[in-house]
């Protein structure tokens, strides 16, 4: 589990280290901004909270992460969580959705509030794949995702109001968690304050210190 502030690069990570794992990689926000661009019910709700940087009420992401950890083999095949849990009460429902299955290690990704702030303010996201590019370090060709040709875009969350209002829902919600973790006895922590690279080689060493993988890395 990927925990930090938004702009910690919990999103860059996790994709990498399902990759690396071939893991699947759980990320609430992605849900629900697939769902919102589909227009479903459920993502036009999660959309009205998203967009003004509301949390998106607990009955509704437990429901979708019920869900998604009970497809296929993700339980016993392990998986990557990003952006969740984001409260106390999700943590605590997380444990209930595990059912006897136990989650390694929570790590909070470490980075001061100066950078995440210069990171979101230049943060453009993929509309279809989810890439994340920024301002100094965009597409190779006008806006277009190197990854699927998509339209790359600032996300509609990303306005100084709704950030400024995450960041304080962070401290006040989601700091709990990393207390919760801490007290678990799986809680890590590593510096995001690196460059993209030097933080996954972290992750990795971290991880592969903790445990014998049962899964092979690629
Ligand atoms: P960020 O971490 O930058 O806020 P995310 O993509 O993780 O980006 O989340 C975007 C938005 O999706 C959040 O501001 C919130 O409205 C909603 N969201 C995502 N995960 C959760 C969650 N676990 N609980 C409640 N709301 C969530
Ligand atoms: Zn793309």
């Amino acid at each position: 589990m990927l925990l930090g502030k938004q702009g910690a690069g919990k999103g860059t990570q996790a994709s990498r280290l399902a990759e690396h794992y071939d893991i699947h990689h759980l990320a609430t926000g992605d849900l629900f901004r697939d769902a919102a661009a589909a227009g479903t019910p459920l993502g036009l709700e999660a959309k009205s909270y998203m967009d003004q940087g509301f949390l998106v009420p607990d009955e509704i992401v437990d429901g979708v992460v019920d869900e998604q950890l009970r497809a296929d083999d993700r339980m016993s095949r392990g998986f990557v969580l990003d952006g969740y849990p984001r409260n106390r009460h999700q943590a605590e429902r997380l444990d209930e959705t595990l059912d006897g299955f136990r989650l390694d290690l929570a790590v909070d990704l470490d980075v001061p509030t100066e950078i995440v702030l210069h990171r979101i303010a230049g943060r453009r996201v993929c509309s279809n794949c989810g890439a994340n590019y920024h301002l100094d370090n965009p597409p190779e060709n006008d806006w277009t995702c190197d990854v699927c040709g998509g339209q790359v875009e600032q996300r509609d969350d990303d306005t100084a109001d709704a950030v400024m209002r995450r960041l304080e829902l962070y401290e006040m919600e989601t700091l709990p968690v990393i207390q919760y973790y801490r007290r678990a006895g799986i809680l890590a922590h590593v510096d995001a304050g690196a460059e993209t690279e030097e933080v996954f080689k972290h992750l990795v060493e971290l991880i592969e210190s903790r445990f014998d993988p049962r899964i092979e890395s690629r």
